[in-house]
C-alpha cells in the first residue's frame, strides 16, 4: 500500500477499507511514514468526515497501536467512565468510590488537565503523599485487594493517539468529530473496559458547545464502542455553568469529599448518581440494577451509609496518600488570599459561564497551558451562585483562592464577565439533557 493513494482517496472523499486504515496508523505509529503524509491525512479526514466503519477501524487501529490492557483475570467485568471534559467536574472522584462500595470493581486510568479543563490525576495530587504513577502489577495487585484503584494513563496505551493528538494539535484538525471520538475511544478500548459510560458535556465549559454537535459525537463514540463489543451509554450534560461549586484542585477534592460526606452540592450528587447508577447497570449486565430509580436509591444508601468514603479512604492509602486529610480537609493545600466578592443588588442569577469561571481560576495558576507547565493545586474558584438562584444584596457569589495578589485584577474581571443578573426570574439549567443507550 502506499500513504499517498489513501490520503488521495479520502481526500476525494472515498470511504477507506479497515485495511488501508490499519496500515496507515501502523505505518505512522511505526514512524515509517512521515509527519506530513499524516498532517495530510488528518486534514482529509476533517475536511471529507468518516463514515461510521471507517471510524470504528480508525478507533480500533490506535487502540491496537500498544498494548491493551486486560483485566480479565482481576475482575469479571470491567466498567469504566469517561467525561469529555469540563469545569469542576469532580465526579470521578465520588463516583468510583461509590461504585466499588456496591462490590464492582473500578480499574481507571485517568488523564491531567489541560487548558481550561481540569483533570482527575491532578486534584488527587492534592492529597499529600497520594500517587497515581503505579506501575502495572500494583495497579493489579490494588484493583484485586480493593476493588478500587486509579492511575495515569501509560504511554504504552494508544501510542499512536498520542502523536496524532500532538500533530491534530499543530495542524488545525483539532475540532474534527471522526477525529475526537476515535481518540477518545481509543484509550477506552485499550484500557481495557467491557462496558463505559460516557458522560460527554455540552456548554460554554465543555469541548462541545453546541448540543446538536455534541449529540452526534455522543452517538459516534456508543456506536464505536458497540463494534468493538463494548456495553455503551453515553450521557450528554450541561457544562454551562461549573459542576458543584468549586474549581481548582484541591478546593475540588474538599467539594467531593463533602458530598462523599453525604453534605456536597446538590447538582454534584445527582450527576454522581446518575453516572453511578449507569455504571451498575452496565456492570449488572441485565441481571441487577436495571431499574435506574431503584438503583439510585440504593447508591444513596451507599453514599449516606459512608461506604463511599470507606473506599475512598482506603485507595487514598493503599495509593500511598496521608488518609487524615480526607478525615481533615485543613490539611490539604490552602491559599493565602481568600477574597469573597459579594452581591451588588438583590436580583436573579442567568448566568455562571462555566468557560469564563475556568479562566479565571487559570489566571491564579490553578490549571496548565503546556503538558509541561506545573499548577498551583490550593488556587481556584468557588461559585456560591446557580442559574436560576435569587440572591440579596450582599450575599457572597464567589470566592477567590488565591497565592499571588498581581494576578488577582484579571481573575476578577473574568469573574464579572461570567456573573449575569436579571430582575426577572430565570429556570434553573437542566442537569443533562439527553440519554444514548447502546442497547
Ligand atoms: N480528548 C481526547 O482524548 N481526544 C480528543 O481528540 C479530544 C479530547
Amino acid at each position: 500500500m502506499r500513504a499517498v493513494d489513501i490520503i488521495s482517496k479520502k481526500r476525494d472523499g472515498q470511504s477507506l477499507s479497515d485495511e488501508e486504515i490499519a496500515w496507515f496508523i501502523d505505518a505512522y505509529t511505526h514512524d515509517t511514514l512521515p509527519d506530513y503524509q499524516a498532517a495530510a491525512f488528518l486534514m482529509a479526514v476533517y475536511l471529507r468526515g468518516m463514515e461510521p466503519a471507517e471510524i470504528a477501524a480508525l478507533t480500533l487501529a490506535m487502540a491496537h497501536s500498544g498494548e491493551i490492557l486486560d483485566l480479565s483475570d482481576i475482575v469479571d467485568y470491567a466498567v469504566d467512565k469517561h467525561s469529555s471534559g469540563g469545569v469542576g467536574d469532580k465526579t470521578s472522584l465520588v463516583v468510583l468510590p461509590l461504585v466499588a462500595s456496591c462490590g464492582v470493581p473500578v480499574a481507571k486510568m485517568s488523564g491531567r488537565g489541560l487548558g481550561f479543563s481540569g483533570g482527575t490525576l491532578d486534584k488527587l495530587d492534592a492529597i499529600p503523599g497520594f500517587t497515581s504513577d503505579l506501575p502495572e502489577a500494583r495497579f493489579r495487585a490494588l484493583a484485586k485487594e480493593s476493588g478500587l484503584v486509579l492511575a495515569g494513563q501509560t504511554k504504552a496505551l494508544a501510542p499512536a493517539d498520542g502523536k496524532l493528538y500532538a500533530l491534530r494539535d499543530v495542524t488545525a484538525t483539532v475540532a474534527s468529530l471522526p477525529l475526537i471520538a476515535s481518540s477518545i475511544m481509543s484509550k477506552k478500548l485499550a484500557a481495557g473496559a467491557n462496558g463505559i459510560v460516557l458522560d460527554v458535556k455540552v456548554g460554554s465549559g465543555a469541548f462541545m458547545t453546541q448540543l446538536e454537535e455534541a449529540t452526534t459525537l455522543a452517538h459516534m463514540m456508543v456506536n464505536i464502542g458497540v463494534r468493538a463489543g463494548r456495553d455503551m451509554v453515553a450521557l450528554i450534560s450541561d457544562m454551562n455553568q461549573p459542576l458543584g461549586h468549586a474549581v481548582g484542585n484541591a478546593l475540588e477534592v474538599k467539594e467531593a469529599l463533602e458530598t462523599l460526606n453525604s453534605s456536597g452540592t446538590e447538582d454534584l450528587r445527582l450527576h454522581s448518581l446518575e453516572v453511578s447508577a449507569h455504571m451498575l447497570r452496565l456492570a449488572g449486565r441485565g441481571e441487577r440494577w436495571t431499574n435506574l430509580t431503584e438503583t439510585k436509591a440504593y447508591l444513596e444508601q451507599q453514599l449516606d451509609g459512608g461506604e463511599a468514603l470507606k473506599k475512598f479512604r482506603q485507595m487514598i492509602i493503599g495509593q500511598g496518600g496521608d488518609v487524615r486529610a480526607v478525615d481533615d480537609p485543613s490539611l490539604l493545600p490552602s491559599a493565602a488570599i481568600v477574597e469573597v466578592i459579594k452581591a451588588e443588588r438583590t436580583a436573579y442569577i442567568t448566568q455562571v459561564d462555566a468557560y469564563k469561571i475556568a479562566m479565571a481560576a487559570f489566571e491564579l495558576g490553578a490549571g496548565r497551558e503546556k503538558k509541561t507547565d506545573s499548577i498551583d493545586l490550593a488556587v481556584g474558584v468557588v461559585t456560591h451562585v446557580k442559574v436560576g438562584d435569587r440572591v440579596e444584596a450582599g450575599a457572597p457569589l464567589v470566592t477567590i483562592h488565591a497565592n499571588d495578589a498581581a494576578k488577582m485584577p484579571a481573575c476578577r474581571t473574568l469573574i464579572n464577565q461570567a456573573l449575569v443578573y436579571s430582575d426577572t426570574p430565570v429556570d434553573a439549567l437542566p442537569l443533562f439533557y439527553d440519554t444514548i443507550y447502546g442497547d
